[in-house]
């Protein structure tokens, strides 16, 4: 079967950038999928082509085989990727493991897939919920996720305890089939991966009860993370390696927990600043005083200056949240909510008659001339 070089198939170059690559097989993938071009055997092909074009060259390790190795498709190109055929009759012996699509094209077999390289394992993602100040100042626990592991019963190998995978007959133990082709060029042999045994050299006779053979069972695994100070609602964390485990000797997958905070009964966030709101009096309003407001670090002392209106913000320098992953904190902000007294008594209503009495243009504060304007307008009896 002949291929297109993949970077050809993608219109890109061969240093093209991941995002470029991305890019093209978007644009292409549009093109050609099915959906758009029903019954299109043509474009069905083209979409099959873009995506087998982009599964190689977005992932580095696939790329970096496929540079090196050559392509797989576009005849004089696939010679430089062997090199060394120079003598013409020599014999050739190259362990090319799981680049046996190179021989595909070059001994006409066709549609050859190897399914049976290490293969890394899934990654996870978890939602956290946490509180306020833990999301702040970081946490260590531990979460509980569901999980594939290793089989307890047979330790990940499949076969039922007591029992031994027995020796693949069709490779003799090697994992490997050697084949020798004759080509006008010479005698080439060529070592592929078994497919009986996957390349393990052993084959499970006798499955494990618990796990039929897969190595593998459900499970909910204990893990240990550790939060960073400064994290917020969505914020995602990356944990290396506590994936499902791979498979063949694949790396394992990552963990990736999301998190999310739970609301403040008095903190609101907005990026590292902390807001509270403080209800006063109308006389600590008007008077002033000395109060103390919650913060993340307790109880700090915040002086109200007198004639203080409602919705005044007052900063607290440095007692918001820390920057994840950096130095220093937010600030805490304290909105002032002046709170109009409520069932009020005879002798307390008296005593706001009196004082509303003696009030003037000049005890109020406005906003703007207008709001000004508007008021002399607007005043009662209670101002002179
Ligand atoms: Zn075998
Ligand atoms: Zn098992």
């Amino acid at each position: 079967m002949s291929k297109r070089d993949y970077y050809e198939v993608l219109g890109v170059s061969r240093n093209a950038s991941q995002e470029e690559i991305k890019k093209a097989y978007r644009k292409l993938a549009r093109k050609y999928h099915p959906d758009v071009n029903p019954g299109d055997k043509e474009a069905e092909n083209r979409f099959k082509e873009v995506k087998e074009a982009y599964e190689v060259l977005s992932d580095k390790e696939k790329r970096a085989q496929y540079d090196q190795f050559g392509h797989t498709g576009a005849g004089s190109e696939a010679f430089g990727g062997f090199g060394g055929f120079g003598g013409g009759a020599g014999s050739f012996t190259r362990d090319f493991g799981d680049f046996g699509d190179i021989f595909d094209m070059f001994f006409g077999e066709s549609g050859r897939r190897d399914h049976y390289r290490p293969q890394q394992g899934n990654d996870i993602q978890v939602e956290l919920e946490i509180d306020f100040e833990k999301a702040a100042f970081g946490w260590k626990t531990e979460i509980k996720i569901p999980r594939k592991e290793a089989c307890p019963t047979c330790g990940g190998s499949g076969a039922r305890p007591g029992t031994r995978p027995s020796t693949c007959s069709v490779c003799g133990g090697t994992g490997k089939i050697r084949s020798t082709q004759s080509t006008p060029l010479g005698h080439f042999q060529t070592v592929r991966t078994c497919t009986n045994c996957g390349g393990e050299g052993k084959v499970i006779t006798s499955p494990c009860g618990k796990c039929h053979g897969t190595g593998m069972v459900q499970d909910i695994s204990k893990i240990s993370i550790k939060i960073p100070a400064g994290v917020d609602d969505g914020t995602r964390l990356r944990v290396a390696g506590e994936g499902e485990p791979g498979m063949r000797g694949g790396p394992p997958g990552d963990l990736y927990v999301v998190i999310r905070v739970k609301p403040h009964p008095l903190f609101k966030r907005k990026g590292n600043d902390v807001i509270s709101e403080l209800p006063i009096s109308i006389v600590q309003a008007a008077l002033g005083d000395e109060v103390q407001v919650p913060t993340l670090d307790g109880k700090v002392k915040l002086k109200i200056p007198p004639g203080t209106q409602s919705e005044t913000f007052f900063r607290l320098r440095g007692k918001g949240i820390p920057h994840l992953r950096g130095y220093g904190r937010g600030d805490h902000h304290v909105k002032i909510r002046v709170v109009t007294p409520v069932n009020l008594s005879e002798k307390q209503e008296k005593i706001l008659r009196e004082l509303g009495k003696t009030l003037k243009e000049e005890n109020m504060k406005f906003n703007s001339n207008e709001e000004k304007g508007f008021f002399k307008k607007m005043k009662n009896a209670f101002m002179g």
